[in-house]
């Protein structure tokens, strides 16, 4: 008998993390919807119990150590174990332009939650991936913090020089590295997605992506399976260059 999976999903309650938990969810995961506003939280959940999904709401702000610490220990006291670790919330910043515009201030506010949350997160229940028995780690990552495709100055990405959001996904694209190396030889794989330009309240909307479009390339390595790859970031049209 197939044992139900447990699957965090951070900053579920709107975009693309909603759209990631409802699709964890249709496959039959107990999805914990991670929010750091309490009643936006419990709105998504409803939603999600509504559509036939097992949802819990999870109080989890990914910028704050008591509430990370809180949640690691409901979900060891509930279930004792996690299956999946979606790190999905995100920030573009308010002060988000070139590098002469940008100030130490405003990337310290992006990388709070674009990288400095994912460590602390993943670091706190990381004991309970380890007892689950293949667990996955999905950062939600983004084409915008590709090294490769940000020095190639004919690239899409030529006339996009967002600082503090690009320079915060190339560093979470390193630390998905540095994770997958520590945890090879183990059952855990690491991996990062890139959900392509979604229409969120993110970017105002300006997606050409719908939030379900992108949410599947983080579902699709959130369900890997053995021979799948670890330390890879990939959108739903392959792998995307460091
Ligand atoms: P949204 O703004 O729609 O959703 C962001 C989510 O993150 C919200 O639930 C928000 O909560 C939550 N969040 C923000 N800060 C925190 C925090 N400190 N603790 C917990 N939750 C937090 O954006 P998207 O759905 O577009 O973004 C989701 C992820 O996808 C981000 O990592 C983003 O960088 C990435 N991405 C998005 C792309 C796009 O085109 N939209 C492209 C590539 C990557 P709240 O409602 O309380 O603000």
């Amino acid at each position: 008998v197939p044992v139900e999976k447990i699957a965090l999903i951070t900053g579920a309650n709107k975009g693309i993390g909603y759209e990631i938990a409802r699709q964890l969810g249709e496959r039959g995961h107990t999805v914990l919807v991670g929010a750091r506003d309490e009643t936006r939280g419990r709105q998504a959940v409803d939603s999600l119990v509504a559509q036939g999904i097992v949802a819990v709401p999870l109080r989890l702000d990914v910028t704050d150590p008591a509430s990370i610490s809180a949640a690691a220990a409901e979900i060891e006291q509930r279930y004792g174990r996690l299956d999946v670790l979606v790190n999905n919330a995100g920030i573009a910043g308010a002060a988000n332009g070139a590098p002469s515009t940008v100030r130490a201030d405003d990337l310290r506010q992006v990388y709070e939650t674009n990288v400095l949350g994912v460590v602390s997160v993943t670091n706190a229940v990381l004991p309970l991936l380890r007892r689950a028995v293949a667990a996955r780690v999905v950062n939600v990552s983004s084409h915008l913090g590709s090294l490769t495709l940000n020095s190639q100055w004919d690239s899409a990405l030529a006339g996009v020089n967002l600082m503090a959001y690009q320079s915060s996904k190339t560093a979470l694209n390193a630390i998905t590295v540095g994770y997958a190396k520590e945890l090879r030889g183990t059952p855990i794989k690491v991996n990062a997605a890139s959900p392509g330009m979604v229409a969120t309240d993110l970017n105002g909307h300006r997606g050409n992506r719908t939030p379900a479009e992108g949410a599947a390339i983080a579902v699709r390595l959130a369900l890997l399976d053995e021979a799948g790859p670890s330390g890879c970031c990939l959108s739903a049209d392959g792998v995307v260059p460091w």
